[in-house]
């Protein structure tokens, strides 16, 4: 028998984990009790809902930039949010492609970095973005880097008894603010994923940039991360030396997809092949490279979201 219990605060939801053991989160539920549902894992012993905690919702805009997103903000909340789309366009191009409508109005930030699948749509662009995961457990309240947080398919470095409670995203440059000022640069971010239907649909390959650019129009930084090539979403090591200091021209950009394809690690499972996987790489780094920069000029192009049909190299 599953036990329910259903805390107000993050204090109470700490607590009954302690007091709990096996007991399991549940937010949106629609990783967990699909999961259970389709047979992949038993009822846990208990289960902490914490779709009732205020202090998990909300996304706040601190004093300085960047942004806070409680571990309850859904994926329609996140691609609808107006400084999401703009200064973190990546994360807003991400939500909105997860699952359909009711995924997105249900399923959680907290949720889907927590379930740390390797084809997480949340993943590439909280790493490029240098987000980081506060959690919240027995031992107080600690904040570490996203990269440092996915551990492997499903695996997390969560301690026992610790709570995802919010995710902090450090402000890039704003590329489109009327009369911005100028400042280390222009950014502009964004994640594209090979899928084979339009909807209800989960990464094949996907990738995501994030491009600055300095006032001469060279590239000062640039961030790439990929999902659905390794065991977790990853960060492409080595790729702002490939780009800085040099025009984001189309053949830059070609090689600098050309060294993230050297670092993936795809699997060959039901839905695509290693060497296929492989393959689609640089494509879809090319595309989120273009899409990133584009937005860093000022131009807020719509995020290329190809399905198969429309994906050749
Ligand atoms: C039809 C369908 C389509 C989908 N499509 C996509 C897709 O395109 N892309 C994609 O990335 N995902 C997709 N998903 C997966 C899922 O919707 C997302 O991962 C979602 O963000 C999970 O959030 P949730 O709140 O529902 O998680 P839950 O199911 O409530 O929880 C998932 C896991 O995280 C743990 N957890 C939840 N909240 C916390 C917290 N605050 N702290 C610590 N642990 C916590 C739970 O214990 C559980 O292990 C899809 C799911 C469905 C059913």
């Amino acid at each position: 028998m599953t036990t329910y219990a259903a805390p107000r605060t993050v204090a109470e939801a700490v607590a009954l984990l302690a007091a709990t053991p096996g007991a399991a989160l549940v937010a949106g539920g629609t990783d967990l009790v699909v999961g259970v549902r389709s047979g992949k894992q038993g009822w846990p012993g208990a289960l902490v809902a914490i779709h009732g905690v205020e202090e998990l919702c909300g996304i706040e805009e601190p004093v300085g930039g960047g942004l806070r997103l409680g571990a309850l903000v859904t994926h329609d909340e996140l691609a609808g949010h107006a400084a999401v789309r703009r200064h973190f366009a990546a994360l807003a191009d991400a939500s909105a492609i997860v699952g359909s409508p009711a995924t997105r109005g249900t399923g959680t930030v907290g949720g889907n970095l927590a379930n740390a699948s390797p084809a997480m749509e949340l993943g590439s662009p909280l790493l490029v973005h240098g987000a980081e995961v506060e959690l919240a457990g027995p031992a107080g309240t600690r904040r570490i880097a996203v990269s440092a947080f996915l551990a492997g398919p499903g695996r997390t470095t969560a301690r026992p008894g610790e709570l995802v409670v919010a995710v902090h995203l450090p402000a890039p440059g704003d590329p489109g603010a009327p009369g911005a000022p100028a400042g280390p640069g222009a950014a502009g971010s964004a994640y594209v994923r090979l899928q084979y239907r339009r909807a209800m649909e989960i990464a094949v390959v996907g990738a995501a940039a994030l491009v600055t650019l300095a006032d001469d129009g060279t590239v000062s930084a640039a961030r790439v991360a990929l999902t659905a090539v390794a065991s977790t979403c990853v960060e492409v090591p080595g790729l702002a030396a490939a780009l800085a200091g040099r025009a984001p021209t189309d053949e830059a950009i070609a090689a600098a997809a050309a060294l993230a394809a050297a670092t993936a690690t795809p699997i060959s499972d039901v839905r695509a092949s290693d060497a296929y996987r492989l393959a689609q790489v640089p494509v879809a780094v090319r595309r989120a490279l273009a899409a990133a920069v584009a937005r860093a000029r000022g131009d807020h192009a719509a995020a290329p979201i190809p399905s198969s049909n429309q994906w050749s190299p």
